[in-house]
């Protein structure tokens, strides 16, 4: 018999079958709500000027494809570092940041979460309960057993943070917990700073690992606005896990351009630290790609093209806003129920509230596709579609 006989059919990733389900749709109206993209008002995945250019200069000086260092390029890991801490950080003078260029924010993910296997072989990690579905299998997958921890309250379509907080003090020390920096995907309820204060204070009194994905900064209230976070581990003393994502915030999703940082207590600590990643990295894929790598460091150190970078970021940021806003306005409009929550939450995402069976009858009867959950991508409405989307949405609750 054949080596792969009794292999079974693994499920369709949820999201991603959600996609192969929508390009089959025949119905000519039909909306994907469903993806964790930013679309532009046309529809479109932008291809932002300041990559365009940044990717122009890199083409004409035609550099050669040798492999990159293990963990990436100084030019890029310290850009990304400045970016998240800020260039005058007193943490990166100390030396206690190590940063490696990932593949995207999952690599970045994946990485941290192989080496966190060796270094704490025996903690468990708590992610949200909800949180990004690729969380708990990325974990899992490292070796991990994946608990939750309250956060969402689908009463207030905010936060439980009465909750959050239990949670916390209940976990065993050395735990590692998984964080959204901002923009919480899949909810969109954030924290606010004085709850980050208290969170992080929970963190340093029971002796947890914070690991921190950050994968929309600048998606919510701006480049350093959404990184307060960081700040407070930053101040706090602590060590802790980064994993940032340029997928969005330089709409370069399939370039994989992510980094992993990890803060140490000291400069030593540091180079000890990179040494046992670097060995994760090599053991996995070697070295990571070129372009996008070059492509974020151009354009994060060049004054010119950053500033072009953060009115574009700040564009993306004012036209999400702008669709929450005209959503509550439309829903208000048809007659549904309050929908003013949408404004409060943040990023890309928004939980509705909507049930399995109203996200279902959505595809049915308007080909509007959202995820069985009820979230849905605010990225991906537009002028166009809005008054479509509210009109069914407003239909379904009836
Ligand atoms: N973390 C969160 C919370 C995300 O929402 C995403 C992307 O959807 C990622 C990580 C992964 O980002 P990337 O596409 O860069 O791997």
């Amino acid at each position: 018999t054949s080596l792969f006989a009794a292999v079974e059919m693994a499920p369709r990733d949820p999201i991603l079958g959600l996609n192969e389900a929508f390009n089959a749709e025949k119905n000519p109206a039909k909306v994907n709500l469903g993806v964790g993209v930013y679309f532009g008002d046309d529809g479109k995945i932008p291809l932002l000027a300041a990559v365009k250019a940044a990717e122009k200069a890199r083409l004409e000086a035609q550099p050669p494809r040798g492999y990159q260092p293990i963990e990436g390029t100084p030019a890029y890991n310290g850009a990304v570092q400045n970016l998240m801490f800020g260039k005058d950080s007193e943490l990166l003078a100390a030396g206690r940041a190590v940063t490696c260029q990932c593949l995207g924010g999952t690599g970045a993910l994946k990485v941290g979460a192989d080496y966190l296997k060796r270094l704490l072989p025996d903690a468990s990690v708590y992610i949200s309960d909800p949180s990004w579905e690729n969380h708990r299998a990325l974990f899992e997958g490292a070796g991990f057993p994946v608990k939750e921890y309250a956060y969402y309250d689908a009463a207030t379509r905010g936060v439980n943070f009465a909750g959050m907080k239990a949670a916390l003090a209940a976990m065993p020390a050395k735990s590692i917990v998984v964080l959204h920096a901002c923009c919480h995907n899949p909810t969109g309820a954030d924290l606010t700073v004085a709850q980050w204060k208290e969170v992080v204070a929970a963190i340093k009194e029971r002796n947890l690992v914070a690991f921190i994905d950050m994968a929309y900064q600048g998606f919510a209230d701006g480049i350093k606005e959404d990184a307060a976070a960081l700040d407070l581990f930053a101040a706090s003393g602590l060590q802790f896990f980064v994993s940032s994502s340029f997928s969005k915030s330089f709409s370069l999703y399939g370039e994989r351009v992510g980094a992993l940082t990890i803060v140490t207590d000291s400069k030593d600590e540091s180079a000890r630290v990179l040494s046992q990643v670097k060995r994760v990295i090599r053991t996995n894929y070697s070295n990571p790609p070129t372009h996008g790598g070059a492509v974020v460091a151009a354009v994060l150190s060049s004054p010119e093209l950053r500033q072009m970078w953060e009115d574009e970021l700040g564009g993306m940021r004012d036209r999400i806003r702008a669709m929450r806003t005209s959503l509550v306005a439309n829903l208000k409009a048809e007659g549904a129920p309050n929908f003013d929550f949408i404004n409060v939450q943040r990023g890309m995402f928004s939980y509705t509230g909507l049930t399995a069976a109203q996200v279902e009858k959505m595809r049915a009867d308007y080909g509007i596709y959202a995820v069985g959950t009820g979230r849905i991508c605010v990225a991906a409405l537009n002028t166009k579609n809005i008054g479509y989307v509210a009109k069914a949405i407003a239909a379904v609750l009836k």
